[in-house]
Formats: C-alpha cells, structure tokens, sequence
C-alpha cells in the first residue's frame, strides 16, 4: 500500500531527515531556502546514480570522453551563451502580502495563492544567475557567474579535447557537477534547488544527422530510467515554448506527489553554443575532417539529467508502506544496485561475544569489496524495520548454526524470504544479486 499521495513528500522529507538521506541547508541557523545538504545514506544513493550514470554512458562508450570542468568561468561565457541576455524567469509580487511568485506558475486571475488578493505588480524579468567576484577588488571588471548549467563548461573544452585525442564524430563529452540559479520559487524538497547537480552531455554529430542521434539519445534516456526503475512520459515541447535555436527539445517528466513535471530533457542545440563561442572568443571552434579535408561546426545533442531530482524520483518511487508480522512497516524498495548499503550484518545477540566475534569477520569480510552496514542494537525484528527504511536489500544474521557449519541466514527485503547462505559463498552471491 502506497501512502497517500498527499502525506507522501512530508513522509520522504522526516525519513531523509531522520535517517541521514538529506538534511535541509544550514538548518542551525534557521535554514536558507532552495538548499538541502546530503547525509551519510543520501550520498551514497547519489553516489551510486552518478557511478552508474557514468558507467553506462562514459566507460561502457567508446565515443564519450569525461570531464570536470570549473564552475565559475570568463564572464563572457554567459554572454556567448545568452544567458546575460535571457535566463531570466517572469517575476510577479503580491502587492499585499509580499510574496513572489513566477509569473508563468500562478493564474493571476484566481488572486494570490497564499492571500487570495487580486493586487499585482507589473511582471518583470528576474535574472537567476548568482553573481560573484573573481579577485581582491569587488568592482564590475571582476564580475562574473557561478555556472547554471554544466553544458558550456564542455563546450569551453571542446576545441582541447579534439586536440587531446582527435576523436571522430559523432562523439560526446560528459560532465557531473553543481549548477546554480537563483530560482524564484525554491521547493518541493529536491526539485527545485538553487544550489543542484547536473550530469549532462554535449553530443556532436555531422549536421545532416542530428535526426537520428536525437533518437537515439531519446532511446538511451528511456533505458536509462528503465535501469532506475523510474517511469518516464515523454513529451515534445511545442515550437514556441523551445528555446529560438532548438530544432526538437523533449521533456522526460515524473509524476511527483505535486504533480507531472520535467525529469529530464534532450534538446538538439545546432550550432549555436559552438558559433556563439567562436564569436565571442575570437578563437575558432571547428572539427576538421582528415578524409575530407572539410571543416565542419558539429551540431549538438544535449541529453541533461538532474542528480537532485532523480533522487527525488527514486525515494518517492520507492517508499512503501506494508504490513508486516508487527503492524506494518516502511520499507524503501531501492534497486539492490542503488542502495545505500548492499547488507546489514548483525550477531543475532549482541551479548554473546563469540556470535559478535563471528559476525565482525564476516562483516570486515564483505567490507572491503561491498557495501555492508553493521547493526547489533535492538532486537532482530527492530534491526530489520531499520534496515528496511533505509532501503538495505539484505539482512545478514550470524546464529549458532553459523559457529558450527559457516551457514548464515540472508533475509531479502522485499519478500521478507530467509534463506541459508554459506559464508564462503556470500560475497558471491551478493554481488549476483547487485549485478
Ligand atoms: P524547469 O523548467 O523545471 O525550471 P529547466 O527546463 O530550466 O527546468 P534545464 O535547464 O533543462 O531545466 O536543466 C536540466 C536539468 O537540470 C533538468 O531536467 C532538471 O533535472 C535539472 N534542474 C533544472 N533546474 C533545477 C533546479 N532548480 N533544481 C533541481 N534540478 C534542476
């Protein structure tokens, strides 16, 4: 049984916070909004999406190259990109009770979502990137952005990793880092941040075929929410909500508790960030073609990934509550893959030194190769509930069957089956299960 939808995020948000997934930002000092900091449990989930997002898309390729480029840049690169010029959102006050809203999120018509008053400013263009100052002097010659995208870092690096390695098109490059914008309206836990991380790839092809690798990113998308076990609705921008150089952008919306919003994105960019570039900087961003001896401006595919928001994604996707033996319990029904820990190990008495002994060197066994918890306060049933909330697929518990023929029992957490599992064989048949 799903919790009710509407309890749903309030449920996500105490368990984050109780069991160390996300705590909000600088919460001693009252909290600042659009932030939330990741806890012990939430970075190894993180963790594990950003790994295996790597793995599928840059080490399993051989068409991809890496990169972790730096998040304050030239401030010109923000006038290339247009973003100086436009990333802006629509900004409306409430003249009676102050609160702001973006222009294009509320229904004027119905009056102030939080006042009811029908007492607007003028909408006008609220710019979102944080500005900052590069150096010992805080004047306008030494301004410049925090990035709030991870795309025109890749593109700054285009030229140099054509020059490293002399790829042949298409290729990509890839890149997982923070962006930052000063959204109007944060909130909704991880879906709306000022402070997030991206994993996005700047994909070049030939220009005459950005048809057919549109469609295959649009297909690598969908298997990739497949690995997460998300459930992805795709849905094509109209013309005029596209970005004026975008030829075909889809949205890969969720259904969150707050209802269907954009996940994902894939926009086929042209040339215009690589033009752009090459104007402004004056220096000229072109691949050369050793067979042809043609010179050609790439066009770009651009698949982007939220961290934050498949985050979201997974713990809502995730969360259940059932009943179980005692009542009923919450249980996180992450991939064995995504979790933060593979297994728990516990003595099935902490007051008997030699299961404790025992079940230590299991536990430093597994360690250096697994992802293993160890866990002896409470009782048995207590250490499964806990193990269960925070998404451990399996229980491990060293009884005195164990001191006699090496046997443990494994429990899964999902069909709460036991079985005996030799210890010799456990690394094993863990990592067959992860797999
Ligand atoms: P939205 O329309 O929701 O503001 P966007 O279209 O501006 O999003 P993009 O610029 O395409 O988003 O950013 C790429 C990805 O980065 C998004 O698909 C989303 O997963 C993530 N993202 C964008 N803005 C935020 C944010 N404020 N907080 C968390 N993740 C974000």
């Amino acid at each position: 049984m799903k919790a009710k939808t509407e309890n749903l995020m309030q449920a996500i948000i105490s368990l984050s916070k109780q069991r160390g997934f996300m705590y909000p930002g600088s919460e001693i000092y009252g909290g600042i909004s659009g932030m939330w900091d990741y806890g012990p449990l939430g970075l190894r989930l993180k963790q594990n999406v950003e790994k295996l997002w790597w793995r599928m898309f840059v080490e399993n390729r051989e068409d991809m190259y890496g990169l972790d480029s730096s998040v304050i840049t030239h401030p010109d690169v923000w006038k290339a990109s247009g973003h100086v010029a436009s990333f802006a959102d629509p900004l409306i006050d409430c003249k009676k009770c102050q609160s702001r809203f973006r222009a294009d999120q509320i229904d004027v018509s119905l009056g102030c979502p939080d006042c009811s008053s029908h007492d607007f400013s003028e909408v006008r263009p609220f710019h979102m990137m944080f500005k900052t100052f590069v150096g010992a002097v805080e004047d306008s010659a030494a301004e410049t952005y925090l990035r709030p995208e991870t795309a025109q870092g890749i593109f700054l690096n285009f030229k140099n990793v054509i020059d490293s390695f002399h790829p042949a098109l298409p290729f990509g490059i890839a890149q997982i880092g923070k962006a930052f914008r000063n959204e109007i309206t944060p909130g909704n836990m991880l879906f709306r941040l000022r402070e997030f991380s991206q994993m996005e790839i700047e994909y070049f092809v030939r220009p005459h075929d950005w048809e057919k690798y549109f469609e295959a990113w649009r297909t690598n998308i969908n298997a990739w929410g497949e690995a997460l076990g998300l459930r992805l609705q795709e849905i094509e921008v109209p013309a005029p909500e596209r970005a004026f150089y975008s030829k075909r952008t889809i949205d890969f919306n969720f259904s969150y508790p707050f209802g269907q919003d954009e996940l994902y994105g894939l926009a086929y960019r042209g040339d215009y960030d690589l033009q752009n570039h090459t104007k402004f900087s004056g220096k000229d961003l072109y691949y050369f073609d050793e067979a042809t001896k043609e010179r050609i401006v790439p066009h770009v595919i651009e698949p982007t990934f939220g961290v934050d928001r498949t985050i979201l994604a997974l713990l809502l996707s995730a969360y259940a509550t059932e009943p179980d033996k005692e009542g009923t319990r919450t249980v996180l029904k992450l991939k064995p893959n995504l979790a933060p820990y593979t297994a728990a190990v516990f003595p099935l008495l902490s007051n008997k030194p030699e299961l404790v002994l025992r079940a230590r060197e299991i536990y430093q066994g597994l360690k250096s190769s697994l992802a293993v918890a160890w866990d002896d306060i409470g009782n048995i049933g207590k250490r499964y509930r806990r193990q269960d909330e925070i998404g451990t697929p399996y229980a491990i518990t060293v009884d005195f069957e164990t001191l006699e023929d090496g046997s443990v029992t494994v429990r899964d957490r999902d069909s709460m089956q036991q079985e005996r599992v030799n210890e010799t064989e456990l690394a094993e048949y863990l990592r067959t299960k992860i797999a």
